[in-house]
This record gives C-alpha cells, sequence and structure tokens, in this order.
C-alpha cells in the first residue's frame, strides 16, 4: 500500500469562545475571547501543537488581537 505525503499541513482551530468587549474594524461584527490551537502535521503525524488566545470576530472570522 502506498502512502502519499503532500505537504505540511498547518490547521488553525477554535477550541472554545466566549463574548468579548468590541467590534471587528473589518465588518464590525463582534468579537469573542478565543482559545486558538494551531496543530502542525506532516504526512498527517502531528509535529506539535500549540495553544494561544486571540480576540476574534464572530462574523467574519478576522483575527483582531492575539497573545502569545
Ligand atoms: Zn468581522
Amino acid at each position: 500500500m502506498v502512502v502519499f505525503c503532500f505537504l505540511v499541513d498547518q490547521r488553525r482551530m477554535v477550541r472554545s469562545s466566549k463574548p468579548a468587549a468590541g467590534i471587528c474594524s473589518r465588518c464590525g461584527g463582534c468579537a469573542s475571547v478565543a482559545d486558538m490551537e494551531t496543530a502542525t502535521r506532516f504526512c498527517y503525524v502531528p509535529l506539535y501543537r500549540k495553544t494561544w488566545r486571540a480576540i476574534i470576530c464572530t462574523f467574519c472570522g478576522a483575527l483582531l488581537k492575539s497573545y502569545r
């Protein structure tokens, strides 16, 4: 069986979020504080995983501010 390895895959996920004060500078939607998780995988093998906190727009998903 051939295993295809194409590329490094990085995905950003929102683990949880709750409403925050402020509005989005792009669309004017509601901002929320979110616990983000960035997972980097290579050939579907997880390399590392990082959790961080950011303020995102719940409407358009824009990243308004991040705390790293
Ligand atoms: Zn927005």
